[in-house]
């Protein structure tokens, strides 16, 4: 019943100007993150099997995680959008690069079906799409890295596509158990080849890292963005 896949929900954002600096990354590193996602997201499709995706060849950067991870939340504040407009088709300007939200997967009441499609679906973009640049993994910062993230990373280790974990939430564990998580995961990731080494900590809440994830996202662009 195809009614019952969940969608991969694709999303356009192409660069423009600006600038400013923070932390970590270098200050051109920040002020690519944020000028390519000044540029408007627009909401281009929902894909229920990977031949309808978009086929212009533009790259593009994925989220996985669990569902109530804060995905939706993640994405938003990377985008700095209130609600994904998933009924909006505008088109995209052109360039820039494809945020591909994977349905979240997990759901204890999942209907088998609708498991089985998940899986497929996945297992189809993230075996078949050169397109794909990285999937970010979003783990929340409280509970770390559970089974079913481990069968994602597996099948994306298998695939050899690059994946880069991120901790969402990071503004409801104490400061000594994010350290903890944050060891954890990164340890974990240490042991899978196609995991990108560096650990990325966010909060949608309040903002604390979503500098260093448009930064990072940047860098995967053409050419990377200048601003
Ligand atoms: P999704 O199912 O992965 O898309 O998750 P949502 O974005 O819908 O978030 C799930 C729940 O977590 C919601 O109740 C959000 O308000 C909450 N949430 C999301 N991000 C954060 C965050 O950074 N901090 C906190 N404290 N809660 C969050």
């Amino acid at each position: 019943m195809a009614g019952l896949v969940p969608a991969m929900n694709v999303f356009n954002v192409a660069p423009t100007m600006n600038a400013t600096d923070i932390s970590d990354f270098t200050a051109d590193e920040i002020a690519g993150g944020e000028a390519l996602f000044k540029a408007p997201c627009v909401f281009v499709k929902g894909v229920t099997s990977i031949e309808t995706l978009p086929d212009d060849g533009r790259p593009e950067i994925a989220f996985a995680g669990r569902s109530n991870v804060g995905k939706s939340s993640l994405i938003n504040a990377l985008t700095g959008r209130k609600t994904l407009a998933r009924v909006s088709v505008t088109p995209g300007p052109e360039g820039g690069l494809y945020l591909v939200d994977m349905p979240g997967y997990g759901y204890a009441k999942a209907p088998k079906s609708a498991v089985k499609g998940w899986t497929r679906l996945i297992g189809d973009y993230l075996k078949g799409r050169r397109e794909l640049k990285r999937v970010y993994l979003l783990i929340d910062a409280r509970h770390g890295i559970k089974a079913n993230d481990r069968d994602t990373m597996k099948l994306m280790d298998e695939a050899a596509v690059s994946y880069q974990a991120v901790l969402t939430k990071a503004d409801k564990p104490k400061q000594s158990e994010l350290e903890t998580i944050i060891a954890k995961v990164g340890e974990e990731l240490a042991k899978h080849p196609a995991a990108y080494p560096q650990v990325l900590v966010t909060s949608a809440r309040t903002g604390s890292g979503i500098p260093e994830l448009r930064a990072a996202v940047a860098a995967l662009a053409p050419n990377g963005v200048v601003p």
